[in-house]
């Protein structure tokens, strides 16, 4: 029999490349029919054959309150009667950024935008704008969103396909991207020492989400961070995925690192499309139209997203929702590792926050190199599917993180870990 999801997926396949509107979406890591949904509800997702699923993807991060929370859906449709876009400075925006400057202190002033992508873009034209450098650094498996200089070895849908790099982008602007590895303290100190007062800033992604999770190792933020201000190279943290999501403050309170400037998006906009960079204001002062770097949005600062994103933000700060999400998180984690090893699968597993990463490895990797050799794809991927089968929605790649909601209940958890159960007996 032919599902709806099938049907839907040979024809979006004739009209969109891939037959999807972003590549992880088709599935192509872990083989089969991408699920096409129709509804969702606190940690539900229904797809459009009626089958049920525990959403452990959150839209990749933003749905941190679970799918169609009533308050969030009461903001956006009170917003919407109002108009949906002025293209004019509206009171919401300084409500955003009060409030963004009030949970990240870093981020002394604030732009909005629409996306994750135009966030890290902007953010980096305005480093080299302050600093009059063109050099940048990143490192090996980090994602900062699809812009042509960030395209150099980045995680995520490229991982997956096993292309380092993206067609379409010229030589001679990928070449001022230095790419490092992540957490090695040594090889970093190596390069500002042949060329720290070249390098306009470094961006990094605090905690990792975009090749599974890696965590960072501390003398190797706190090496960065000194190096950057010795050489007066602007360090961004790429909060895109762990703002809102690790901590209410973001990986930067966590680690208790204070970058020059910071990205945002994902929970930001709690499912509507916003994106933000800020910090320093004398670095923010360079921007147009107060200084020379130009950055601009027909749509930044839309009142309809802006209004889901404020409402999620005052949400989140409700006394112990993040100890509460991180012990349900670390809930899930303690679980599975248990059910793996009840019947001797290698495995591992961990969780910042509300984030996580599963590993078809013996220990939990620390850089891009460890987790190409270690993970074990086959194994993912069988796991994957057997979950997918009872109704378990995770991130269709070895190589993406995962997402735990306030949504989810002890319920949820539980039935996910007796899933895995049967998942881990199968590989066994
Ligand atoms: C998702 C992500 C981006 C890109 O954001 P988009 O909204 O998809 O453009 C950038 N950086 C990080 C760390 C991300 O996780």
């Amino acid at each position: 029999m032919t599902t709806t999801n099938q049907t839907l997926f040979e024809k979006s396949q004739q009209l969109i490349p891939g037959g999807v509107n972003s590549p992880v979406r088709a599935f192509r890591s872990v083989g089969g029919t991408p699920v096409f949904f129709k509804k969702g509800l606190g940690s539900k997702l229904w797809d459009v054959d009626g089958k049920e699923y525990i959403d452990y993807i959150n839209s990749w991060g933003p749905m941190i309150l679970g799918h169609a929370h009533p308050e969030v859906v009461a903001a956006v449709q009170a917003a919407a009667a109002n108009s949906l876009s002025f293209g004019a400075p509206t009171g919401l925006e300084l409500e955003m950024a009060e409030l963004i400057n009030k949970l990240v202190p870093s981020m002394e002033q604030v732009r909005l935008n629409s996306s994750g992508t135009e966030a890290t873009m902007s953010a980096i034209r305005t480093a080299r704008g302050f600093t009059g450098r063109d050099k940048i650094i990143k490192f090996e498996g980090c994602y900062h969103g699809h812009s042509d200089g960030l395209l150099v070895k980045a995680g995520s849908g490229l991982l997956t396909f096993g292309e380092p790099d993206s067609g379409g982008v010229p030589a001679s602007v990928a070449a001022h991207t230095l790419t490092l590895e992540y957490n090695n303290t040594q090889q970093l100190e190596e390069i500002f020492r042949q060329m720290g007062d070249e390098i306009a800033c470094v961006i990094i992604e605090p905690v990792v989400g975009n090749m599974n999770l890696i965590v960072p190792h501390m003398e190797f933020l706190q090496t960065l961070r000194a190096l950057c201000t010795k050489h007066g190279t602007v360090l961004i943290f790429d909060e895109v995925m762990t703002g809102f999501r690790v901590a209410l403050g973001g990986a930067q309170s966590l680690y208790n690192i204070q970058p020059d400037m910071t990205t945002l998006g994902k929970v930001i906009g709690g499912g509507l499309p916003v994106g933000a960079f800020g910090g320093r204001k004398d670095i923010m002062q360079c921007l147009a139209p107060v200084g020379k770097v130009y950055q601009a949005g027909t749509l930044s600062g839309n009142p309809v997203a802006v209004s889901a994103g404020l409402t999620t933000l005052k949400l989140i700060q409700a006394a112990g929702f993040y100890d509460k999400l991180t012990a349900q998180t670390k809930k899930l984690m303690d679980g599975l590792v248990e059910a793996a090893k009840q019947v001797g699968v290698t495995f591992s597993a961990q969780s910042v926050g509300g984030m996580f990463g599963l590993y078809f490895s013996q220990t939990c990797p620390s850089s891009y190199a460890e987790i190409m050799r270690d993970n074990n794809k086959a194994h993912f991927n069988q796991f994957f599917h057997s979950m997918l089968d009872s109704g378990i929605y995770l991130g269709p790649s070895a190589f993406e993180a995962g997402f735990v909601s306030a949504a989810h209940t002890d319920g949820d958890i539980a039935y996910t870990i007796e899933a895995a159960r049967k998942a881990f007996a199968m590989l066994a």
